[in-house]
């Protein structure tokens, strides 16, 4: 028994032509496990724009915020300036990692309970059966002409479906400005916009998505399926049918005959109900499918099927295909090993890079110094007998907040500040103020005895926290 993954194929399901696959709804453990996975979700999903987060005075409050006008990613204590997005790309290779880790576990579980697509399909299929009727009225109805009734019912289904689209993709505009103001604009037609444009956008595109596009987007817009033929694991628990014991298939009356003559009967009925509940349209029996988002919901269709015709559940399991192959050839089962060196490995990767982001977070600078020297004249004697060089300073202060700090030479050195809009000052140790997230240029007249020759080292002070940065250049003679 080799193991071969299907590829997606474009299925024309029932009599829908080139429509989305209509599944029939289903009960049991796995479908009990997304609601609630769909409830704590959106939940999160909702909660988490409203959560508050102090920063001080003038600085956005909200725990998660992207800033797009200032440019700046707001993570609870994280802040990420325009200059330092490798964080957020840190954040998605972590996700990638998570992702990786999970289907190592158990395939492409993310995509069957936790995907954003598969949720809020979810609440469309809901919908769609609350006013039209399970699969088989739907098909049925899809042969008869459309009555006044009917329309009214599908004009309500996408009035609704457009309500769930804006309350889920729509919502996210709540991420990019401040949450409880935003929605009061919302509401009052007071806000920007820009916001009226994404909330269009984001509600057209969940509409677009989970109405229409439904299974498509599992099987041929996202690339997770081709990544998952790639990465597939042997030890990962997978939906997969146990054809050495399915097959051959007949009908319950018929296997309960041949057994009693002592006659091989599988344990597949044919009822079909595992295909007709499956979301994206796979005959799981065929084998494993790379189309195959391991929602569960065949499982529970199966299990249903098993308990009625009095046969053990798991004909169609979450396994891994290492056990399919061993009970194929009559072997036992082995428990699934969750703690594998492979499983080992991509966690350890994912801590290692979480440790990495969080030491160069909590050590990345918010201050820094870079002095540059004149070039022309290098240095000017003065009639004094004392030398003078001149500098240009680069400082950055990347804070949220204005900056005072005190700038002093190394040496019996005088400077002089000389920048427009500043005046000119002369002390062993100048007040230096920049602004907020801002970079500011000084230059600096250094005046001393012939003996500060040599490395000259500039010191910042801040007054705040008596946080110090320095540079070092050199004090030439002329
Ligand atoms: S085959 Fe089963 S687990 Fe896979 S998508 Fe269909 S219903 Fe879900
Ligand atoms: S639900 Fe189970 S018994 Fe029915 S067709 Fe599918 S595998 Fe066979």
């Amino acid at each position: 028994m080799t193991y071969q993954l299907i590829p997606p194929v474009n299925r024309k399901p029932d009599a829908l032509g080139d429509g989305p696959v209509i599944p029939q709804s289903v009960k049991g453990k796995y479908r009990t496990l997304k609601w609630r996975l769909l409830v704590l979700c959106l939940t999160i999903y909702y909660v988490l724009p409203f959560l508050r987060w102090t920063r001080g005075d003038g600085q956005p409050d909200q725990a998660i915020l992207f800033d797009l006008a200032n440019v700046r990613f707001y993570l609870f204590w994280i802040e990420a300036r325009a200059q330092e997005l490798y964080y957020l790309t840190g954040l998605l290779v972590l996700a990638t990692i998570i992702l990786v880790l999970l289907n190592a576990l158990a395939g492409r579980v993310w995509c069957g309970f936790l995907c954003p697509q598969t949720i809020w399909t979810d609440l469309f299929l809901l919908v769609e059966r609350k006013l039209e009727g399970d699969r088989r009225q739907q098909l049925l109805a899809l042969k008869q002409p459309l009555t006044l009734r009917r329309l009214i019912r599908r004009g309500v289904k996408h009035v609704l479906w457009l309500v769930i689209a804006t309350a889920t993709g729509g919502a996210l505009v709540l991420y990019f400005a401040d949450a409880p103001t935003l929605l009061a604009e919302l509401a009052t037609g007071d806000a920007p916009m820009i916001a009226y444009g994404m909330l269009a956008s984001l509600t057209f595109t969940t509409y677009a998505m989970a109405g229409f596009a439904r299974e498509k987007v599992c099987t041929f817009m996202c690339p997770w399926p081709r990544l998952q033929g790639a990465i597939w694991d042997p030890e990962a628990l997978t939906v997969t049918y146990r054809k050495h014991r399915g097959e051959q298939r007949m009908s319950a009356k018929k296997a309960e005959l041949a057994r009693g003559h002592g006659l091989p009967a599988g344990d597949c009925v044919d009822c079909n109900a595992c295909v007709v509940v499956c979301p994206i349209g796979i005959d799981i029996r065929e084998g494993p499918s790379i189309a195959c988002i391991n929602c569960g919901l065949c499982v529970d269709a199966c299990d249903t099927t098993m308990a009625r015709v009095h046969r053990p559940r798991g004909l169609i399991d979450f396994e891994t295909w290492t056990n399919i192959e061993r009970e194929s050839k009559g072997d036992r089962r082995t428990p699934a090993r969750l703690l594998r060196p492979k499983i080992i490995v991509i966690g350890l990767v994912g801590l290692v890079l979480l440790a990495a982001m969080s030491l160069h977070l909590s050590n990345r600078a918010t201050l820094s110094l870079l002095v540059i020297h004149d070039r022309n004249p290098v240095a000017v004697a003065l009639s004094t007998g004392e030398v003078r060089n001149a500098y240009e300073l680069r400082i950055t202060n990347a804070t949220t907040e204005e900056a005072r700090f005190n700038l002093t030479a190394s040496g019996n050195a005088r400077l002089q500040i000389s920048s427009p809009g500043l005046g000119e000052t002369d002390a062993a140790g100048l007040p230096v103020v920049v602004p907020a997230d801002a970079l500011r240029k000084l230059r600096v007249i250094v005046t001393g005895h012939p003996d500060l020759a040599g490395d000259i080292t500039f010191r910042l002070v801040r007054e705040a926290d008596g946080k110090e940065t320095a540079a070092t250049d050199r004090f030439h003679l002329p």
